[in-house]
């Protein structure tokens, strides 16, 4: 029968998995495991919400066998099964999430980089397997199909049989190789390692018989040396109780990096993991992450915020957007909650009065986290501000300020004085008594800051300058207005709002030669006076009006 072509773009993603030589091939089970689970919850979620269909939880499991004869190792669910179509679809086609944006420069990165910090899903099969096929019979449907392929060269799809609706997946893996063993996937031990490593929390049960050990029955009792017996068991590997729902104290930050890794799709820990609840009038389990550095896409209209939202432990909603804040759209992860409705819809959430305080909670919640992350893990808090600090700045003005009260805590700007970031409260608190405002100065670099002529005076007074380096700096402060009732002034605003001599004089006395200046300048400049400024630059440029001159450039190269 005539192979279909893999979709170019799946083609590139499973040559690479073929080829691959990342040293974690284990995750490939994490991965079917995972889709196993979402298939089951899809099904489990219909028969939660159609009052027509009788379920039984026990109905709802993953098994995983092996079979050293063959080297083949399966792995079924009973979810809600792939039709003919889907098996096309969603197996012929890399997954249509965009987690895999094949414009950026795939072909220069690392092979390893890549794997790990995707989710990249069914292909992974091909890591350890080089025959892999797949048998699915979807919810509703009469007929079960089987969908084959040994690798890039193409799959099949053809009527097959299946009593039970769900998926099974036989896995043919490759002979061993120079530095690898691909038989250890057929071991109870190390799948057993696998599954409690990385989907221990997976809420439905991952079975599988395993060999075990007994005593011969009459060969055990007193002076005998009791002969033993192997005998087959059924048993779960994981222990089904999301992570979540433990206890902070029987966690470890292995537990929730490997979580974070594999729900999130990233190759960092985590800065900084957040693990909360409520109990009272709403109640609620919220485990949130702040990435140590953005994805690839964060500043692409592609990102798409949101925490994956739970009803009693059943997904509703992988990315609730109302849950978080324009300002924290960076924070990843989940919201458990026994007081909605199985049954909401996307519309009614938005009007969920418990959902609104919940989100309230958390967007408090992470404001005091960075807090204290910025206290106490410096180093950390600035890695993960190199990567978001644009968008806390940008969220002081976004949303008309709404955001602000959130955020102005948590940017940090270069101080002249410190030599180093600083946040507006360290700022303040370092003052002298008779400062009465925040300097800050423009520039395309601290250095080149630090060397303009009008931070001479301020300097000289003992005052630190904050450096504006980024385009949006300027906006943000002016739409912050003043912190802790202290406005900010430009070092080449007008008036620097401290005493300096009267140079009257000396205008008067080079009236002539000003003159010709501002003649010769023309429509350059408005004035031509004698500075108060200047210490040891002869020249230097002022802006007149509310705009300084950094923000005229931002300005003058938007588009008309
Ligand atoms: P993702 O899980 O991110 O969508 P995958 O590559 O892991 O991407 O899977 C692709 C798609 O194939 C899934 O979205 C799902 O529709 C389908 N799929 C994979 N495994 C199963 C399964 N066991 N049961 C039903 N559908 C599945
Ligand atoms: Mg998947």
């Amino acid at each position: 029968m005539a192979k279909k072509a893999f979709k170019s773009e799946s083609k590139r993603l499973l040559d690479m998995m073929i080829h691959s030589i990342y040293t974690h091939k284990e995750i490939f089970l994490r991965e079917l495991v995972s889709n196993a689970s979402d298939s089951i919850d899809k099904l489990y979620y219909i028969a939660l919400t159609d009052d027509n269909i009788t379920f039984n939880k026990d109905d709802y499991y993953i098994r995983i066998e092996t079979d050293e004869k063959n080297r083949t190792l399966t792995i079924s669910d009973t979810g809600i099964g792939m039709s003919k179509e889907e098996l096309e679809e969603n197996l012929g086609t890399i997954a249509k999430s965009g987690s895999f944006d094949f414009k950026s420069d795939l072909e220069h990165e690392e092979d390893h980089d890549i794997i790990g910090q995707f989710g990249v899903g069914f292909y992974s099969a091909f890591m350890v397997a080089d025959k892999v096929t797949v048998i699915s019979k979807k919810y509703g449907e009469e007929d079960a199909y089987k969908w084959e392929s040994e690798g890039a060269d193409g799959y099949t799809v053809t009527k097959s049989a299946k009593d039970e609706v769900g998926t099974k997946i036989i896995l043919t893996l490759k002979s061993n190789a120079d530095e690898e063993n691909y038989d250890e996937f057929l071991s109870e031990y190390t799948i057993r390692r696998i599954i409690k490593k990385y989907s221990d929390y997976i809420r439905y049960p991952i079975k599988m018989m395993v060999k075990k050990s007994r005593p011969k029955p009459g060969t055990e009792g007193e002076g005998k040396t009791p002969e033993y017996e192997d005998y087959f068991e059924d048993e779960t590997l994981n222990s089904m109780v999301p992570i979540w729902r433990k206890n902070k104290s029987e966690l470890k930050d292995e537990d929730y990096n490997n979580f974070y890794k594999e729900k999130f799709f990233d190759y960092d820990n985590p800065a900084a993991v957040i693990h909360t609840s409520a109990d009272g009038i709403t109640s609620y389990k919220a485990l949130m992450f702040l990435p140590a550095r953005a994805p690839y896409d964060y500043y692409s209209k592609d990102f798409e915020k949101g925490l994956a939202l739970y009803a009693n432990g059943v997904l509703i909603m992988d990315k609730c957007a109302d849950l978080l804040p324009d300002c924290f759209s960076f924070v990843k992860g989940l919201v458990d909650s026994a007081d909605l409705s199985l049954n909401i819809s996307r519309e009614m959430l938005q009007h969920d009065r418990q959902l609104q305080i919940i989100a309230k909670n958390l967007q408090k919640k992470i404001k005091s986290e960075l807090i204290k992350l910025m206290k106490d893990d410096r180093e950390t808090y600035e890695k993960f501000y190199s990567g978001f600090g644009r968008q806390l700045k940008f969220s002081v003005y976004n949303e008309f300020g709404r955001e602000k009260e959130l955020v102005q805590d948590l940017i940090l700007f270069y101080s002249i004085k410190e030599k180093k970031l600083v946040s507006l409260k360290e700022y303040i608190e370092k003052m002298p008594e008779d400062q009465k405002f925040i300097y800050y100065a423009c520039g395309e670099s601290n250095e080149k800051i630090e060397k303009l002529p009008q931070t001479e005076l301020v300097k000289d007074k003992g005052y630190d300058i904050l450096c504006f380096t980024d385009d949006i700096d300027e906006f943000a402060i002016k739409m912050l207005g003043k912190y802790e009732e202290k406005e900010f002034k430009s070092v080449s605003s007008g008036d620097l709002g401290f005493e300096t001599e009267a140079k009257q004089e000396e205008s008067e006395e080079n009236k002539e030669i000003f003159l010709f200046m501002k003649d010769a300048l023309g429509d350059k400049v408005k004035d031509v006076k004698a500075s108060t400024r200047l210490k040891s630059h002869p020249v230097c440029i002022t802006s007149g009006g509310e705009l300084s001159i950094e923000m005229e450039k931002v300005l003058n190269s938007m588009p008309a």
